[in-house]
């Protein structure tokens, strides 16, 4: 793979690393001319890294490396990208950060993530918090702190552009895997994208989003039908774990991918619980029995 110009002052270059959850790989972007950004690095692949540095003009020199979360497929090649150019990494904070009070609770009850690759080592040389505009050569970003899809998410308003990492993609829904991910603040994050106004969405997997209000739309409709058949289907079927409510639900997911849908199904369990629409048996955790609430 070689850079691909996008469009002024946006090129990408698309990882190594395709699989049912990074579809065809993770894209790398290249912000501005000159002394640029690079955002997401992706995974540690020398032939991607030197591809990204191969890439550039020969009077180019990367200035910032920008990292929108802590999963190995975005962040880890940033330490090595950060040692061979002297670009400090920008992100939100160590992968536990921006962590929700009810995932902190249930991370502290020995909750694991569900093995979706967290980049436990990742650390960023300088935070961005939400609002914080960075600018070291001809372009210019706004870190906008989206959590849900995981906790230390960011995405960077460029222009009328936003990158918006794992949060709101083209080709798929996003997997929200607690305690990382939290599906209360994924709904937060898609008003905050939606706020922004903005022409197009830069996803860190698959292609541009060209009308980003329809698809925040039709993301926000995707998770209040699984809602309701999650609802649907303790009614139907009396109190059930996640893993009996997921196959339930989720009949012709491929094997690979049940993990994932556990993890969401859970994330919605999560959020109704905090509703106050279903209670989890004996305590809220993955396994746990959850019934309807009376009122629910
Ligand atoms: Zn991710």
């Amino acid at each position: 793979m070689a850079l691909e110009q996008l469009t002024e002052g946006i090129r990408r270059i698309v990882a190594p690393n395709p699989s049912p959850l990074t579809y065809h790989g993770t894209n790398t972007y290249v912000l501005g001319n000159g002394r640029v950004a690079v955002l997401d690095p992706g995974p540690e692949i020398a032939t991607h890294l030197q591809a990204i540095l191969d890439g550039l003009g020969t009077a180019e020199t990367v200035a910032a490396i920008l990292v929108t979360h802590a999963h190995l497929d975005h962040s880890e090649g940033a330490r090595t990208l950060a040692t061979r150019t002297g670009a400090p990494v920008f992100a939100y904070g160590p992968p536990q950060a921006g962590r929700s009070a009810v995932m902190e609770t249930l991370a502290a009850e020995g909750l694991a993530g569900g093995g979706e690759g967290v980049d436990a080592s990742f650390f960023p040389d300088q935070v961005l918090g939400h609002g914080t505009r960075l600018s070291l050569g001809d372009w210019a970003v706004t870190a906008l702190f989206t959590p849900g899809h995981f906790c230390n998410h960011l995405s960077f308003r460029m222009g009328e552009a936003i990158f918006t990492g794992d949060v709101v993609m083209g080709w798929s829904s996003t997997l929200i895997s607690p305690p990382d991910g939290d599906l209360g603040d994924y709904y937060e994050s898609l008003d905050v994208l939606a706020a922004e106004n903005a022409q197009v969405f830069y996803p860190a997997h698959g292609d541009p989003i060209t009308d980003p209000a329809a698809r925040l739309a039709e993301l926000r409709a995707h998770r209040a039908a699984r809602t309701e058949q999650i609802l649907a289907t303790l009614a139907d079927q009396g109190p059930a774990t996640t893993t009996a409510l997921t196959a339930a639900i989720y009949t012709d997911t491929p094997p690979d991918l049940q993990f994932a849908a556990r993890r969401n199904v859970f994330a919605h369990l999560v959020e109704l619980e905090k509703a106050g629409r279903v209670s989890a048996t004996p305590t809220l955790a993955s396994e746990a029995v959850f019934m309807l609430c009376p009122s629910g």
